[in-house]
């Protein structure tokens, strides 16, 4: 005989069964293993129930169905934040796949774009570019719109124009009690304010309007070096990077890239620095900026002008499902012996990436109008990245992880960014001052706390 547990789950999924029909996947259902995998494959995520709507209605008949059957709700649309949402027990929790919600329309004369929840990046990208426009865009471009820019999102644009965040104009969100309402500054403000960096803890979003930025090229590139050049290196990056205008914003990594046969000769089996980054001036002017940095001889300089819709292929990030463990922190100021804390902890192999991003500018000042997040207090993000191959090695990757961002303790400030949020970490300093409206707008819109979250509230 079966458990009073096992009985009330049952008959939450025939519930959800009699709502939703063969759109419900259920565990034990033949598609369950495939809708349930995500871009991060060292997340083994086992939801309650899975549904991948293609439309805004759809999301409204699940969000109904669900809280109908008692259960939590969470939106996904790529996964790559699914570490933050493995922290949430996801037994009585319907996982809203948004992958089959992708789709993108650019107003070229309001400079705008409607993206659907589940588009990614290359979506807009590719939408944008014939018009001479791109976007606020991350380094990978297969990140979606909604999860990057809900939670903040830092560009290589982003100290001349910000977060991504502040480049959302509306959404068309569906709420807890199932209503599919549009939040800007003139509907629902409140609403509009918290899910600008509250995401998916107020609802799911089936469609954003973000602006576009009026660049059809911009000059961009890499420079790279053998991993012995790190040290000096990254003392003449940091110097730099103080003194360098808003314009320019970059990343300096040490990378240690196994042997591979789909990796160029110039990366298989080595390991690297890595400086990129974008120049928004002239290519003179560029020309002039980069000099202290190519004057250390880089083995590799692609800096260039691009086409803007080559700039999401500069960072090199994996274009395919990847195991990852990630940790960071928030630096105010790079000084030396920060610099020397990063060119020991750099060198462990067990890392994928040690990478330094320098923000600060326009994505650590505040705006009077922007949303719950809209800048990150801080001038460089420390970000690690280690690649278990099996899952045996999650301990030993959490600990490589680990070990690059506390060599930075001293200077780390308690600023930290939502996108860059992994598992195990507080995630309220991501919030700052936000926090408490935060939780009191959660109370008012989602009242029984039906939505889940990679950072919840
Ligand atoms: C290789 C790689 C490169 C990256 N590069 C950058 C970078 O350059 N800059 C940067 O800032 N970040 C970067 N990130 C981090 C990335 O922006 C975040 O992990 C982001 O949250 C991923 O969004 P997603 O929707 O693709 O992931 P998901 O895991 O699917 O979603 C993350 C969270 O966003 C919310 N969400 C997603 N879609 C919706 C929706 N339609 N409605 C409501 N809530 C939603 C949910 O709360 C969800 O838990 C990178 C991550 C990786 C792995």
């Amino acid at each position: 005989m079966s458990s009073i547990t096992e009985t009330a789950l049952d008959e939450r999924a025939a519930k959800l069964r009699d709502a939703l029909g063969s759109r419900v996947i259920l565990a034990g259902d033949a598609d369950y293993d495939a809708v349930r995998s995500l871009w991060n494959v060292a997340v083994d995520q086992r939801p309650f129930a899975v549904v991948v709507p293609a439309s805004a209605e759809e999301v409204v008949a699940v969000v109904r169905a669900a809280t109908a059957a008692g259960l939590r709700i969470a939106a996904q649309s790529t996964g790559h934040a699914a570490p933050g949402l493995s922290e949430t027990d996801l037994s009585d929790v319907v996982l809203v796949r948004l992958s089959a919600l992708r789709g993108v329309t650019v107003h070229p004369e309001a400079r705008a774009a409607i993206v659907l929840g589940g588009s990614q990046w290359n979506d807009v990208i590719a939408a944008a570019a014939p018009h001479g426009l791109t976007a606020l865009h991350g380094s990978a471009g297969d990140v979606s719109v909604a999860g990057y820019s809900l939670n903040g999102g830092v560009s290589f644009y982003a100290r001349t124009h910000g977060l991504g965040v502040n480049a959302v104009r509306a959404v068309q969100i569906v709420t807890a009690d199932g209503s599919l309402i549009r939040a800007s500054a003139r509907e629902n403000a409140d609403l509009f304010w918290a899910v600008r960096g509250g995401s998916g803890s107020f609802g799911i979003v089936v469609s954003l309007e973000i602006e576009l930025l009026p660049y059809a090229d911009v000059f961009a590139g890499m420079l790279l070096w053998g991993a012995a050049h790190t040290p000096a290196v990254t003392r003449a990056w940091a110097e730099w990077t103080a003194s360098v205008p808003e314009s320019v914003t970059s990343t300096l990594r040490v990378m240690h890239l196994p042997p591979l046969p789909e990796l160029p000769p110039f990366l298989s089996g080595r390991s690297v620095v890595v400086i990129d980054g974008a120049v928004l001036e002239s290519d003179a002017r560029a020309d002039e900026l980069l000099r202290p940095l190519r004057d250390l001889a880089p083995e590799i300089d692609t800096f260039a002008r691009i086409p803007s819709a080559a700039l999401v292929q500069v960072h090199m990030d994996p274009p395919q499902p990847t195991p990852a463990v990630t940790r960071h922190r928030v630096l105010d100021a790079l000084p030396e012996g920060a610099v020397a804390a990063f060119v020991e902890a750099s060198a462990d192999p067990g890392l994928f990436v040690a990478e330094i991003r320098h923000i600060g500018g326009a994505a650590a000042r505040p705006l009077p109008d922007g949303g719950a997040v809209s800048a990150v207090d801080g001038d460089y993000i420390v970000h690690s990245i280690a690649v278990p191959p099996v899952p045996e090695a999650v301990p030993a990757a959490s600990a490589s992880a680990t070990a690059l961002v506390d060599a930075f303790e001293p200077w780390a400030g308690e600023a930290l960014a939502l996108t860059f949020l992994d598992g195990g970490m507080d995630r309220s300093p991501g919030f700052g001052a936000s926090l408490d409206r935060l939780r009191a707008l959660k109370a008012h819109w989602d009242p029984r706390n039906v939505f889940a979250a990679a950072n919840s509230v």
